[in-house]
């Protein structure tokens, strides 16, 4: 996998001022390691089970390939999944969880905070907090824009149901590929 520096403000999947990417690792950069609660690590990895979701939510492409765990090659993902804290958007590996759990890797403290803090990938929660970062092309006419209105963008109710019905479909379709 590419590394990266933790909070380093771009990552393989998104870049700019608001990202922090987090978990990158490889085995030639050293990495902190320590204690983390049982609350941060259960937590962390329902965010690596809805990786998929989180990537479809946030229009982030889909990379085609497997990272193997460098750190035993016993351990291999193709996902990412973002972490909001208010401005931030904390980027990180499918991967991570296996990391903290296997590897010991003990992720910055303010990364900890945000996963416990922020709601679950596959919420309508974690759809508001992560709309603002959302990729241009995957939002409705209108969004983000000022003066938006939701009632003259069209019956809201059916494009959110039409978009978590695609959101199954597309779950489906990236779990078949990670496992390939
Ligand atoms: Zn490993």
């Amino acid at each position: 996998m590419t590394y990266y520096r933790d909070k380093s403000k771009r990552c393989m999947t998104a870049s700019g001022p608001h990202v922090r990417a987090i978990g990158w690792l490889d085995k030639k950069h050293r990495f902190r390691k320590g204690r983390t609660s049982l609350e941060f690590r259960e937590k962390l990895r329902k965010f690596s089970e809805s990786a998929s979701s989180s990537t479809f939510s946030l229009g982030w492409g889909v990379f085609f390939g497997h990272h193997t765990c460098e750190l035993c090659e016993k351990f291999s993902s193709g996902l990412n999944f973002g972490v909001p804290a208010g401005e931030i958007l904390y980027v990180a590996p499918e991967m991570v969880s296996h990391y903290v759990e296997n590897h010991r890797y003990r992720p910055p403290k303010e990364f900890v905070k945000a996963v416990l803090d922020s709601p679950l990938p596959d919420t309508r929660e974690y759809s508001d907090a992560i709309a603002r970062f959302r990729r241009p092309d995957d939002q409705p006419a209108g969004y983000g824009t000022e003066g938006y209105d939701p009632a003259q963008a069209g019956d809201s109710s059916q494009v959110t149901s039409a978009r978590t019905e695609a959101n199954g479909v597309w779950n489906k379709i990236l779990r078949i590929l990670s496992r390939s």
